[in-house]
């Protein structure tokens, strides 16, 4: 039947339940214009390194792109982390947790 064939195929990435995180979760994280200050160089930050490249899209950062703080101080693009937070509660680096909605 094809709708179990749809459903084998999805598995593997929802093999844990997955909950995403709360809207009020997701509209109080951080937003900001990315700046190479963003990413820590400034001081000695020891997230710099984590912090020049989003690791859901394996992308640098490039300055004035808009990102999301997450509250354990990772960013990632805010069109990367939102959606990943609909699914996820929880830093995609860290797994650090923020509120969910369940
Ligand atoms: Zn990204
Ligand atoms: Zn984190």
């Amino acid at each position: 039947m094809a709708i179990n064939t749809v459903v084998a195929l999805s598995i593997d990435a929802y093999e844990n339940k997955r909950v995403g995180a709360s809207r009020s979760a997701i509209d109080g994280l951080k937003r900001e214009a990315y700046s190479y200050k963003s990413g820590g160089h400034d001081e000695a930050d020891k997230t710099a390194l984590d912090s020049t490249t989003c690791v859901i899209c394996m992308e640098k950062f490039e300055a004035g792109t808009l990102v999301t703080y997450m509250p354990c101080t990772h960013i990632f693009h805010e069109y990367c982390l939102i959606p990943w937070l609909q699914e996820n509660h929880s830093c995609p680096l860290c797994r650090f947790e923020i509120q969910s909605c369940s």
